[in-house]
């Protein structure tokens, strides 16, 4: 015990010297006057008070765990030390507690070797030099997209995988994105060994080859570099929950709620060019994977009430958790909150998260993955982390297009027409979806919408168009194909 504590001051005095150079935020333990109950409305100011200056990591029983930028310190510290309620420590941040292993800075060649082992965690010369390699190997189905630059110009980049574009004219496009929390690089290892499943198994596996012919699957393994690589291109230790400027990229958007800057900070650069790559490509479904519990969570973080889609949302959830409990053997994995699912405001509360943001202003559906409690985990367990998520992820993939999908086409010519497709009795806080996907040669008329089985009511409608009605069983596990031609109310050519 002794040397632990002597390891720990060891690592703090290293942490506290490097603190003047490259780093950015601070990490503290709150104890709360009682255990966190999240529907004391009480205990919920007085967190929402300390959001104003730190973002919360985790809570466990009594114990808050928050980041805090250099900015915000002595601020946090001013609200700390004015309420006699609240105690305080800071500890070393996550981050600093382990030295993980990297690829050789030297020789990229030596990354590649690594392919099917997984056994490092990449520079971030070696984690472009990997996308890349994958797309010019797999130029028929693979792309790399840059969405933009990050505050200190590392690339936000994407692999695109789709095969046989023209086999469907309406493909729904899928987006995985890790480590929007820079120093939650366990996800971000779990997209990099999934890209490389889809792409050299898309040959010999049908399942996975169905997926890609049928699907765009859009990966986004590191979407905060600045914070992966806080203190380097070269390593990962240090890295940092927040971007460059020191602001928590998951906080940054604009908010059913909370309104357009629930951070009180401006729209950093790399929330700017998510924001735009989300305008031009309809996602139908978003997965974001973090780090520091193990557990699905499910809309919204933002409302007390229930998504209309309640009941989906946790079967899908439920699906992810118990396929992950599978894969792990039952040994514990994926079981935090309710055995591995959990509402969003019923753990705490988030202003200006990517999953409302999903949810209300884009229309897409989107879940937050936690998919270990150690966030850089030793590298050895690299490997492990993607075996326990693998299965879960192809069920997403295959399971979320299920429900309703179709068409919306002006009579005259069938061209598309870009509709409200909104279940009625059903549908609130902008539950509904547009039918906004490429349609044959047009931008719009195509929808997808994920749903579970039973009766619904759709009402399509469109500005100078009649809206119509129809009911609709929808029976699982195939889709139910609607196809709706409108009219416009008043008819040009007669
Ligand atoms: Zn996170």
């Amino acid at each position: 015990m002794k040397n632990f504590f002597l390891l720990f001051t060891v690592l703090f005095c290293f942490y506290s010297a490097s603190a003047h150079s490259t780093i950015h935020e601070f990490y503290f333990e709150i104890t709360l006057p009682t255990t966190y109950c999240p529907t004391n409305y009480e205990m919920r100011i007085q967190l929402k008070e300390i959001e104003r200056f730190a973002s919360i990591d985790v809570i466990e029983g009594e114990h808050l765990y928050v980041y805090v930028s250099a900015r915000k310190r002595d601020a946090l510290l001013d609200y700390l030390n004015s309420d006699p309620d609240l105690t305080y420590e800071e500890l070393v941040p996550p981050s600093w507690r382990e030295d993980p292993l990297i690829t050789d800075k030297l020789n990229d060649l030596k990354f590649y070797a690594l392919i099917g082992n997984w056994s490092r965690y990449p520079t971030y010369n070696n984690y472009v030099a990997f996308l890349d390699s994958m797309a010019k190997q797999y130029p028929q189905i693979a792309s790399l997209i840059e969405m933009g630059k990050s505050v200190n110009g590392h690339q936000l980049l994407l692999l695109k995988i789709a095969a046989n574009p023209n086999t469907s004219s309406i493909r729904p496009k899928f987006i995985l994105s890790g480590a929007i929390h820079g120093d939650e690089l366990v996800g971000s290892m779990i997209l990099l060994q999934l890209i490389e499943y889809l792409l050299t198994n898309y040959s010999s596996n049908q399942r996975v080859r169905t997926l890609v012919d049928n699907l765009e699957i859009w990966i986004n393994p590191i979407f905060n570099p600045d914070g992966s690589y806080a203190q380097g291109d070269d390593t990962v230790k240090g890295a940092t929950r927040y971007n460059a400027n020191g602001v928590d990229l998951n906080r940054n958007l604009p908010d059913p709620s909370a309104g357009e800057h629930p951070d009180g900070e401006s729209w950093q650069k790399e929330t700017v060019a998510f924001k735009k790559l989300l305008i031009e490509q309809k996602f139908i479904f978003a997965v974001d994977f973090h780090g520091g519990a193990e557990l699905i969570n499910y809309p919204w973080d933002t409302f007390q009430r229930l998504h209309a889609d309640d009941n989906w949302y946790q079967s899908i959830s439920r699906l992810y958790a118990d396929a992950a409990q599978q894969s792990a053997g039952h040994n514990g994995y994926m079981t935090g909150g309710n055995n591995g699912i959990i509402n969003g405001y019923a753990w705490y509360e988030v202003n200006g998260g990517r999953q409302d943001y999903f949810n209300y202003f884009e229309h897409t559906r989107a879940v937050t993955a936690e998919v270990s409690k150690t966030k850089i985990p030793h590298t050895t367990m690299l490997t492990t982390y993607f075996k326990y998520n693998l299965a879960s992820i192809l069920l997403l993939l295959e399971q979320v297009p299920r429900g309703v999908w179709g068409t919306v086409t002006d009579v005259r010519d069938a061209s598309g027409i870009m509709a409200s497709v909104e279940i009625l009795n059903h549908d609130r806080d902008n539950s509904f979806i547009f039918s906004n996907l490429e349609l044959n040669n047009f931008k719009q008329g195509g929808f997808y919408r994920p749903l579970i089985a039973g009766e619904y009511q759709f009402k399509i409608s469109a500005p100078g168009y009649t809206p119509q009605i129809r009911q609709l069983p929808i029976p699982l596990p195939l889709p139910t194909r609607l196809d709706v031609q409108l009219t416009p109310v008043t008819p040009v050519d007669h």
